[in-house]
C-alpha cells in the first residue's frame, strides 16, 4: 500500500510504499527548531520504496551538524524527506504524510532536551537520548531551554535569525489542522500568541522567509532561509504575531490551553492528556 506526502505549498509530493518499520516522537532542540512543533515524529521505511512525485530540486539542506543534514522545501520551509540508502531507508516527517502509515508512535526520544512547557502525556518509553536499538550513533550537544522570567527569547537552528518577546503571550493553542501539521511536518503546531509590538528581532530577519498560503485568508508560515527552521511570524495587520513555541530557547511561562481543530487531527496520532479539545476554534472568549 503506497502513500503519498507532500509539502505545505505541494512544491514537494513524493510517494513511499512501507511498510513503516520505526516512528519515534524526538524531542531534541533540533527537531524543535527546524519544524517550529513541541516535538517531530518521523516514519521509516525501506529506501527503495520512496519515490520522488515532484520538487526533488526545490529541496534545500542545511547541515545542522558533522553528521546531521536537515532537508527542507525551500518554498515553504516543510521538512522534506531523509533519505538513506546506505541504511537502507527513507525517514518521512509524519506531518507530512497524506494518509494512515499503519504505524504508531513507539518511544520518545531526546527528552533530555524536551521543552519545558510541553508534558509527556502518554505511557511510551522515553529515551533521554537515541534509544539503544539505534546502536552506537553518535549524539550532539542539545541545549536545553532555560528560564528568563516575563522574557522569550529565540532562535532558527542555524542562528541567523533570532528573536525576543517581552511580557506575558496571550494565548498558547496546539493545532491539529492539516496545514499546521504540514507546515511543521508535525502532529501538530503549538503556537503562542503575543501583541505585535512585544516582538522585536535581533538579528536576521532579512533572513526570515514568509510563505502565504495562495488558497487562505491568512494562514501561513515563516521560516529561516539558510536553516529551514521555523521563525515567528508576524502579522502587523492583525496587530497580533505568531511564536512557534519549538524553537523558543527560554521558557515562555504559558502551557498550551486548548488542542484546536481536532476534527483534521493526523490519524497516527492520538491525544492523551487532559487539555480542552475542541473541534475546530474554541469559542470566542465570554
Ligand atoms: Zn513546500
Ligand atoms: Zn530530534
Ligand atoms: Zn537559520
Amino acid at each position: 500500500m503506497a502513500i503519498q506526502g507532500s509539502c505545505l505549498c505541494g512544491t514537494l509530493r513524493y510517494e513511499i510504499d512501507g511498510p513503516f518499520s520505526m516512528m519515534m516522537n524526538c524531542h531534541c532542540s533540533m527537531c524543535r527548531k527546524h519544524h517550529g512543533a513541541p516535538f517531530a515524529t518521523f516514519a521509516a521505511a525501506p529506501a527503495e520504496g520512496f519515490r520522488w512525485l515532484s520538487g526533488e530540486n526545490a529541496v534545500g539542506v542545511y547541515s545542522s551538524s558533522p553528521q546531521g543534514k536537515r532537508y527542507f522545501c525551500t518554498v515553504c520551509g516543510s521538512v522534506a524527506p531523509l533519505l538513506m540508502p546506505e541504511a537502507g531507508l527513507a525517514v518521512v516527517a509524519a506531518g507530512t504524510l497524506e494518509g494512515d502509515p499503519g504505524i504508531r508512535p513507539q518511544a520518545h526520544m531526546f527528552v533530555g532536551s524536551k521543552a519545558p512547557w510541553y508534558t509527556i502525556p502518554d505511557s511510551l518509553p522515553q529515551h533521554e537520548a537515541y534509544p539503544p536499538e539505534f546502536g552506537d550513533t553518535p549524539t550532539v550537544e542539545r541545549p536545553a531551554v532555560s528560564a528568563q522570567p516575563g522574557k522569550a527569547l529565540g532562535s532558527c537552528l542555524c542562528g541567523d535569525v533570532a528573536y525576543e518577546i517581552t511580557g506575558a503571550p496571550m494565548l498558547m493553542y496546539q493545532c491539529h489542522c492539516s496545514r499546521c501539521r504540514k507546515g511543521r511536518s508535525s502532529a501538530h503546531g503549538a503556537n503562542l500568541f503575543y501583541k505585535h509590538d512585544a516582538f522585536r528581532w535581533i538579528r536576521g530577519e532579512e533572513q526570515v522567509v514568509d510563505y502565504q498560503l495562495p488558497q487562505a485568508l491568512r494562514f501561513g508560515v515563516a521560516f529561516c532561509r539558510q536553516c529551514g527552521g521555523a521563525t515567528p511570524r508576524v502579522s502587523a495587520a492583525r496587530g497580533v504575531v505568531v511564536v512557534p513555541a519549538g524553537p523558543l530557547d527560554t521558557d515562555p511561562g504559558m502551557k498550551p490551553m486548548a488542542h484546536i481543530f481536532v476534527a483534521s487531527k493526523a490519524p497516527w496520532f492520538e491525544i492523551t492528556d487532559a487539555v480542552p479539545q475542541f473541534s475546530e476554534l474554541p469559542p470566542p472568549a465570554a
